[in-house]
């Protein structure tokens, strides 16, 4: 069986306790490898790497930085078969999408800090002829970056890219949930010849490794993507240390449909924003408002294509669309989710159940795609995030009152419009209260655009210039001339 191993100053070694925990493939419903139970002896060690290495690190140039990071993403690119299977193996996505989708923005995410780094420059503020200002930005120092499982290397990444690009030490920690591509990570990281203690990736529960980054005093900056229950722990716990946080959050986005929109072009796209990764993006749009004059024949049309077209089955096999659900425990509870949609008086349009496979993916942990309509919008089944392969569908007749609906809920990360009508897009995007706005499109990504949510989708911005500022500090130097 495959034991997972901890990567803390350069070196892949076992947790200090020695303690694992049982790691899944989903698809099968069985453990496959073993990930370190690490705890905050493990963190306390990694710290120490990263801290040890941040002077050296800081002050190499963003030069030979970026050398070593396009190493990086070229050498996981040169793997990615590996990769891919891995990511499908721990999370159940189907292949095709670990292989076209989320590894490629794995070696993308290197690949842009890498040499985004150089391209890196602070401002400055002449007064007059008297005096001038400049911005220096230094790196903080030893940083801490959490991510989720459902992008398990994308998102990991994502993170870790413009913080090491900027010149800081890592201490970092995967879903252990989902901590394989992050083990090839670290092997990659060898090989390409980052400098030990750069880069320290600390397997194990968010409980005990989470919360010991989070509340290490040497880390002075934490960025985080997963839930908003553990975004609102992990602020509790940082905001009177006065740490830095980038907080990437949960979601519950609308996808608001006009009358007028490309039908048959909004249609492929709201299948993918419905049901890719089995809806488990926390972009995906699990809301869909459909003006009511075209309502019937989306429903119609939409119903058809979900039953049609998304096959679930086997991640690795080419022609599955729906994969298996990332745990035992997130499968219930997007079941117990349908439930209580028809407690709340929802009518199930398809899925709505259970997949079982035959033979080795007998154990496995698959749900059909699931359409729900005739529900209110303020109802629990409209207003908390599933996170899983299940959308719901209501009519609307007017833009006042489709915005209120959309904009009722807690979260604020993304939101998808189709309409042919430009004023109407941008007046559209203007009221809705989210972070994200796709016009036409879904998943359309710049990485060079700011990425977040508001409300309880988060606070700050990653992507771009806004996670290269986040990882610096801003000091300004005034002279008199
Ligand atoms: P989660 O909050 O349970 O876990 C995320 C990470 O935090 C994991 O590594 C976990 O071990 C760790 N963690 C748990 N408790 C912790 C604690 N007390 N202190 C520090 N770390 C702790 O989230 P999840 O179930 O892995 O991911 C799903 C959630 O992530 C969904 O809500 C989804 O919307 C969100 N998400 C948001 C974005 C975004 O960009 N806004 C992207 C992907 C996923």
């Amino acid at each position: 069986m495959l034991t997972i191993k901890n990567y803390i100053n350069g070196a892949l070694v076992e947790p200090i306790s020695k303690k694992y925990i049982d790691n899944y493939n989903p698809s099968t419903g069985k453990v496959f490898s073993l990930c370190p139970d690490s705890d905050e002896q493990d963190v306390e060690m990694a710290y120490q790497a990263a801290n040890a290495a941040f002077e050296q690190w800081s002050n190499t140039s963003a030069e030979k930085r970026s050398k070593i990071m396009l190493r990086i993403s070229s050498l996981i690119e040169k793997n990615i078969e590996k990769f891919a299977e891995a990511e499908t193996m721990d999370q159940g996505k189907p292949l095709w999408l670990s292989r076209n989708g989320e590894i490629p923005r794995a070696v993308s995410n290197i690949h842009f800090f890498g040499t985004a780094i150089e391209h890196f420059a602070s401002e400055a503020h002449p007064m007059g002829n008297h005096a001038v200002n400049y911005t220096l930005r230094t790196p903080i120092g030893v940083v801490g970056c959490i991510s989720p499982w459902n992008l398990p290397l994308y998102l990991f990444t994502w993170k870790i890219a413009p913080a090491i690009a900027s010149g800081n030490c890592v201490v970092a920690k995967p879903s252990e949930i989902t901590p394989y591509t992050a083990y090839l990570l670290s092997e990659i990281c060898i090989e390409a010849g980052l400098p030990a203690g750069v880069l320290n990736i600390v397997h194990g529960l968010g409980a005990k490794v989470g919360s010991a980054i989070t509340s290490h005093v040497g880390i002075k900056a934490i960025s985080f993507t997963g839930g908003t229950k553990t975004g609102a722990e992990i602020a509790r716990v940082a905001a009177p240390m006065f740490k830095k946080l980038s907080l990437e959050l949960g979601g519950k986005n609308p996808n608001i449909i006009f009358a007028d929109c490309d039908f048959e072009k909004m249609l492929t796209e709201t299948l993918r924003s419905s049901f890719l990764n089995q809806g488990e993006i926390c972009l995906c749009g699990s809301r869909i408002f459909i003006e009511r004059p075209i309502y019937e024949k989306f429903k119609k049309a939409f119903v058809e294509k979900v039953k049609v077209e998304l096959v679930v089955g086997n991640p690795m096999q080419a022609d599955t669309k729906v994969g298996s659900i990332v745990s035992k425990m997130h499968f219930e509870k997007i079941l117990s989710y349908i439930e209580l949609a028809k407690q709340e008086g929802g009518s199930v349009l398809c899925g709505g159940n259970a997949v079982k496979l035959q033979g080795e993916f007998a154990e496995g942990w698959y749900i059909a795609p699931t359409v729900i309509e005739g529900l209110q919008y303020n109802c629990r089944t409209n207003q908390e995030e599933i996170f899983g392969p299940v959308v719901t569908i209501t009519p609307f007749d007017t833009e006042e009152e489709v915005l209120h609906m959309a904009n009722s809920t807690e979260y604020g990360l993304a939101c998808t419009i189709w309409t042919e009508n430009l004023t109407r897009a941008h007046r559209m995007s203007f009221a809705i209260r989210a972070g994200i706005v796709w016009i036409n499109c879904w998943l359309l990504r710049d990485l060079r655009t700011p990425f977040g949510g508001v409300k309880n989708s988060g606070v700050g911005r990653e992507g771009g210039w806004e996670a290269l500022r986040f990882f610096t500090e801003p000091k300004n130097v005034c002279i008199k001339i």
